[in-house]
Parts: structure tokens; C-alpha cells; sequence
């Protein structure tokens, strides 16, 4: 194993799926959602492949149609416009995006400024592009960036603002102030930007997602990269893509080539589709997700835990001290055993373990009568 990668086995996402099939546990580990999305959405995959539509390679920078229909979306919400044929990649979900920019946009010892706990990928990735990760760690219970140990964290050797909001595994979502704050320190220190932002579409209670993109001095500086997974409850297709400057998107197209060529070809054309559907299919969505998250935190904190209601994404994170606990690995080992329940430790999240070590991650992308099957079995651990 290359050696950047020492330390990294299977990845918790694995690991844990793996303990609820063994142990018949609720499944609240991963995020993905236990309903696939909109059938119609389905239906278009199937007719792609019957009438031999992606069948063969499709371009390595995708489709025109998906392109052409992830443009038309960041213009749709958010004002922003690209060029479809030199301002948008497909990749195999954002996880390709995220590996293809790192790798692309990256030398050896350039320093990346993340938000810590994060995704797992983040890490691993910045690994094999021999970068150096300067976490900045987001704390309970509010999980806030503190923008002044962000603006301390930039060097002269930092190359980019590594962002992900919704957050991932907080469901902290940036505000219009932080960003602002955040675009403003990324052009004085003259950084790059990748922001994802594949929970785009799950931000609740009436706040919105913004773009870092949209913000002055910053189109040009960033990479803003999302998936279908998420939007459109179809993780398993793995269908992401990425838009930005046409120097930036180059640079990803150059390194994708080599990672993947292309991406599966007829679920770019149903995601081409899915990405059109009217307003009335995000905001169902939203809602949907929002009753769940309310469920769920609702239920963990009847069940003894410290949750602080999230404003965004698929997770709950919720603090285990009031149960007299403090290690969450040990905490999330011992789940299943004691009462039938997966969810993931903090602490594989962060830089320094120890940051997260008495917080838990639980998934509400889940069926109603899952979550409350949940909450019951999590009630007994009191
Ligand atoms: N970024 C974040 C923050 C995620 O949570 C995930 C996983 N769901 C991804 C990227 C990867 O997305 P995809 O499945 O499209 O590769
Ligand atoms: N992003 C998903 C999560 O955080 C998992 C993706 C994966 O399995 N790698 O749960």
C-alpha cells in the first residue's frame, strides 16, 4: 500500500454497514437513504439503456445533456452561470470530483485549509497528493467555524479553503456571514476554493444554500462540486460532476481521464433529466428530510443524548456524555449489541481523534417507522 495511505483500512462507512448486516441492527451509520428517488427518474435509466443511450463510453467530460442540465441548475438556483462545454466535468459522484481536483490543483507540501471533523475522502485524497491538511476544527454544540482561527490557519504555503455546507457529519451549514468572511480571506490570501456541496438541496427551516462561487472575487478561485446521490436519493449511481472556472475544470478533465475515463453513461442521462424536475420535487424533498431530522433529534434527546437540531444535511450529531459515556468508538462497537442501533463515532471524522470523542453521528434518511423503531431501542439504553 502506498505509503501516504498507511493507517487507512476499510473505511468506517464500510466497517459499520457491515456490523448492522451481521448483527440485524437499524442501519443509521451511512448516509443513504433506505427509498430510492423518483421512480420517473428510474424509468429514464431504463430507457437509456434500452434504446442504447450510454451504452458505450460516454465523453470523458460527460454527456452534453447532463452538462448542459448541471449548468442549467446552478443558473436555475443560484444565478451562477457556466459554460457547459469548457465550465462543467462529470465525475463518478463527488468523490471522483473530490479526487480529481485534489490531485489536479495540488504539489507536493502545499498546505489545505479544511473544516474539521470531515468527510473521510477529504483526508485520504489529500494524502496521495502529498498536501498537508491544516484542520480547523469545528466545536460542539454549535459547530461553528471560529473565523479567526481559520484566517490563522493560512500561511504562505496554504493553497486553497477546503469547505464542505452543509457539513458533513455536523449539518452545520455556513452562514451568509461566514461566508463572506471566508470568500474575503480566500482573495486577500489569493487561495483557491473546492467547496462541496452535495447536501445543497437538505438545508431546513427556512435557511438557504448559498454558493461560495456567488460571491464577489470568487467564480474564478473556485470549485464547487455536488452530486445526484443525495438530490435525487440514487447514491448507488454515483453520478457527480464539478463547475468552475474553465482553468480549473481543465485541470480536473486532464486528471479524471486517467482516474476513471468516463463515468456510467445512461444514469448520466436520467440525472440529466432529474435535474429539471420542477421546484416542487426539492422542496417535497426538503421537507421530507426535515420531518425525519426532527424525529430523529427529537428521539435522541428523549433517549438521554445532547443534540443540537441540524440545519442541514442527512445527520444528527448527538454528545453521549449525559449518558455517562465518553469514547465513541467504544459507544458505537457496543451499539448493536445493546440495542439493535448503528451510528458512527466523531472522532474517525477528525484530524485528532480525540476532538470528536464523545460525539456520534446518527443518519435520519431513513423511513418514519425506521426512525421510530430507532428511538424506542436507543430509549433503553437508559
Ligand atoms: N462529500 C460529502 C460531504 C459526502 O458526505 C459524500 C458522501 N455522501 C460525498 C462527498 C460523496 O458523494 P458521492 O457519493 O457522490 O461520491
Ligand atoms: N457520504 C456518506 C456518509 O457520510 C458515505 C459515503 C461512503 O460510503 N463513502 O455516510
Amino acid at each position: 500500500l502506498n505509503r501516504a495511505l498507511a493507517g487507512l483500512g476499510t473505511t468506517v462507512f464500510a466497517e459499520m454497514s457491515a456490523l448492522a448486516a451481521s448483527t440485524g441492527a437499524i442501519n443509521l451509520g451511512q448516509g443513504f437513504p433506505d427509498t430510492d428517488g423518483p421512480s420517473a427518474v428510474a424509468e429514464a435509466a431504463v430507457r437509456a439503456i434500452r434504446e442504447g443511450r450510454g451504452n458505450q463510453y460516454p465523453p470523458s467530460i460527460g454527456t452534453p445533456e447532463l452538462r448542459a442540465a448541471v449548468a442549467e441548475h446552478q443558473r436555475r438556483f443560484y444565478g451562477l452561470a457556466y459554460d457547459p462545454d469548457t465550465e462543467v466535468v462529470i465525475t463518478a459522484g463527488a468523490t471522483e470530483a473530490l479526487a480529481a481536483a485534489l490531485l489536479a490543483l495540488l504539489e507536493p507540501g502545499d498546505e489545505v485549509v479544511t473544516l474539521d471533523p470531515a468527510y473521510d475522502a477529504y483526508a485520504a485524497c489529500l494524502a496521495l497528493a502529498r498536501a498537508v491538511r491544516v484542520p480547523v476544527v469545528l466545536r460542539p454544540p454549535a459547530f461553528r467555524p471560529d473565523l479567526d482561527a481559520l484566517r490563522a490557519a493560512v500561511t504562505p504555503r496554504t493553497r486553497m479553503l477546503l469547505l464542505n455546507s452543509p457539513h458533513n457529519p455536523t449539518g452545520m451549514v455556513l452562514t451568509p456571514d461566514e461566508l463572506r468572511a471566508i470568500a474575503e480571506l480566500a482573495v486577500e490570501r489569493d487561495l483557491l476554493v473546492v467547496s462541496d456541496e452535495v447536501y445543497e438541496h437538505l438545508v431546513y427551516d427556512g435557511a438557504r444554500h448559498h454558493p461560495i462561487a456567488a460571491l464577489p472575487g470568487m467564480r474564478d478561485r473556485t470549485l464547487t462540486i455536488s452530486s445526484a446521490g443525495k438530490t435525487f436519493s440514487f447514491t448507488g449511481w454515483k453520478v457527480g460532476w464539478a463547475t468552475g472556472s474553465a482553468d480549473l475544470v481543465r485541470a480536473v478533465r486532464t486528471t479524471k481521464q486517467y482516474l476513471t475515463f468516463a463515468g456510467s453513461g445512461p444514469f448520466q442521462y436520467a440525472v440529466a433529466e432529474a435535474l429539471r424536475l420542477p421546484d416542487a420535487y426539492f422542496t417535497g424533498l426538503r421537507e421530507e428530510m426535515r420531518e425525519r431530522r426532527d424525529l430523529l433529534s427529537d428521539g435522541l434527546a428523549a433517549a438521554g443524548f445532547d443534540v443540537l437540531r441540524p440545519a442541514g444535511t442527512y445527520f444528527v450529531s448527538a454528545g453521549i456524555g449525559p449518558l455517562g459515556e465518553d469514547d465513541g468508538v467504544a459507544f458505537c462497537r457496543s451499539l448493536p449489541g445493546r440495542c439493535g442501533v448503528v451510528g458512527i463515532p466523531h472522532s474517525v471524522f477528525h484530524a485528532d481523534p480525540e476532538a470528536g470523542r464523545s460525539v456520534v453521528r446518527f443518519a435520519f434518511c431513513k423511513k418514519v417507522a425506521v426512525l421510530e423503531e430507532a428511538v424506542l431501542r436507543l430509549k433503553e439504553l437508559t
